[in-house]
This record gives C-alpha cells, structure tokens and sequence, in this order.
C-alpha cells in the first residue's frame, strides 16, 4: 500500500505534468472503485476544467481545478495514476483516463479496485466527509510535542503515531523507525512519556517520512511515480525488519513483538 511520502512524491512529480493542463474527456472503465463513480459529477465539474494545484491531505491526492471543484483520489491498496503519451498501450486493470489537452492522458490503473476517484463540488471541499476524521498532518506546524502529549492515555505511543485521527500518515514501518531514532519503547503508554521525548518523537517522525521523500518512498511496494519510473531507492530501515540482527547503534539484538496487530520492532537497550 503506498504510503504518504510515496504520494507526496507523486504528487510533486504531478505539479510540472498537469498544472496549466485541461481535462478534455473523461473514460471509465464501467468497474465500480471502492465507491462507484458518478459520471455525471464529472461531465459537470470537471471536462473542459483547467488544472489549477495538485496537494495532498493525508494519502489523498487533490487536483484542483479552475472552477474550484476538486478531484480527489486515493490508491487504496494497489492503485497507480500515470499520465502517459495517449498513444500509449492501455494496461490491463486500468479504470479511468482522462484526457488532457496536450496528447496526453492521466490514467488510473487498480487491480484490486480498493482506491477512490471522486469529485468535490467547488467550495465543498472544506467539508469533504473523507477529510472530516483526518488527523494533523505530520509535515505541519500542528504536528507538536505539545499535540503529541495533549491526548494523554494508556495507549502505546506507537499506536498513537499510527492513529490516523490523531496524525495522519505515519505507517508501520515509519513508526518503527521514528521511535528507534528517538530512542524511545514502542510499546510505553502515552501518559509515560515527557516533553524532551515527545520532541525527539517528533523530530524522528519529521526525519524519517521527509528522508523517504527525499528518496522517493520505499521499496517495499511497487509504486512507481506519475511517469511510470520505477525511480525508488531502498530507504535504508534501522529496525524495521531486522529481527535478532545486531542493533545498529549499540550491537544488542533488536526484539519483534507484535503490538496492536502490528509487527513492532525495537533495541530494548537503545529504546527506554
Ligand atoms: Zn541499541
């Protein structure tokens, strides 16, 4: 499943590609996503609409357009927008294109059909009920040790971090990691933690998701960005994933436990 710094890498390499853009002609595959599309919203709000912005919020994709409705799109667990030459073969699974002004096409392609394409009606955004239980972004000046400690509880600081309603975008592995560079357990309750490990938690948290965009996300999947270059370096993980191997700091075994579901690893040296 793509994570966030794979869709904000997306959506950087989406900006030069569509911006200035206009959807001529939308194509459906005629397969339900994970909610069926309603053509007529998009003969509507968006053929014949300049491309305006290209953003993110959480693992959602918003293109806006010149008439302030806004297409939003979500890769589910295995969806792909390119824009490619129209003239190029049409995989198998894909399920929208749209056509743009300039010979080319923006294609969504999910073989597991789990994804969203929608349209929001102009100035409908701000009370788009898929935004409405999303958490601060952690990129942001609102993701603070202050807002991490303002919700105290006996919640696992772990699961707290991958609590989409508290903070989006924070997935296993990035939380792993994060916790690792803090020095801080995984499995310690929220009420436990003080306000000089809250600023290491959310500065670990900010390294480790901006050091993934920086390499263009990880490798763990098959994303590939909005050119189809596969263009993904190996994001180089120091305890995720690395069961019973040396600690990379202090030679300690690293323990996996399974905590909320999740595979957790930690230095319990390392980790206090
Ligand atoms: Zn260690």
């Amino acid at each position: 499943m793509p994570e966030l710094p794979e869709i904000e890498t997306l959506v950087r390499s989406l900006r030069p590609l569509l911006i200035g853009n206009r959807i001529i002609t939308v194509w459906f595959s005629g397969q339900p996503l994970r909610f069926p599309l309603v053509p007529d919203d998009f003969d509507r709000w968006v053929i014949s609409q300049e491309i305006h912005a290209v953003d993110r919020r959480g693992k959602y994709l918003i293109i806006r357009l010149q008439n302030q409705a806004a297409l939003v799109l979500h890769l589910g667990m295995s969806g792909r927008l390119s824009v490619v030459p129209a003239a190029a073969e049409i995989e198998k699974h894909t399920h929208v294109i749209f056509d743009l002004l300039n010979n080319r096409q923006m294609r969504y392609r999910d073989p597991r059909r789990f994804g969203l394409v929608e349209v929001v009606a102009p100035a409908s955004l701000a009370d788009y009920v898929r935004f409405a239980h999303l958490g601060v972004e952690p990129l942001s000046a609102a993701f603070t040790a202050e807002y991490l400690l303002s919700l105290r509880g006996r919640q696992s600081i772990k699961s707290r971090l991958m609590d989409a309603g508290f903070v989006v975008g924070v997935g296993n592995i990035y939380a792993n990691e994060a916790l690792f560079h803090a020095g801080v357990s995984p499995i310690r309750p929220v009420h436990s933690i003080d306000k000089a490990e809250a600023e290491r938690i959310v500065q670990a948290v900010c390294k480790v998701l901006r050091d993934a965009i920086r390499r263009g996300g990880t490798t763990l999947n098959d994303f590939r960005s909005a050119e189809g270059e596969p263009g993904f370096f190996q994001l180089e993980l120091s305890v995720y994933g690395r069961h019973e191997q040396p600690c990379l700091a202090c030679g300690t075994a690293i323990k996996k436990i399974t905590l909320a579901g999740r595979s957790t690893f930690y230095c319990p040296r390392c980790q206090k």
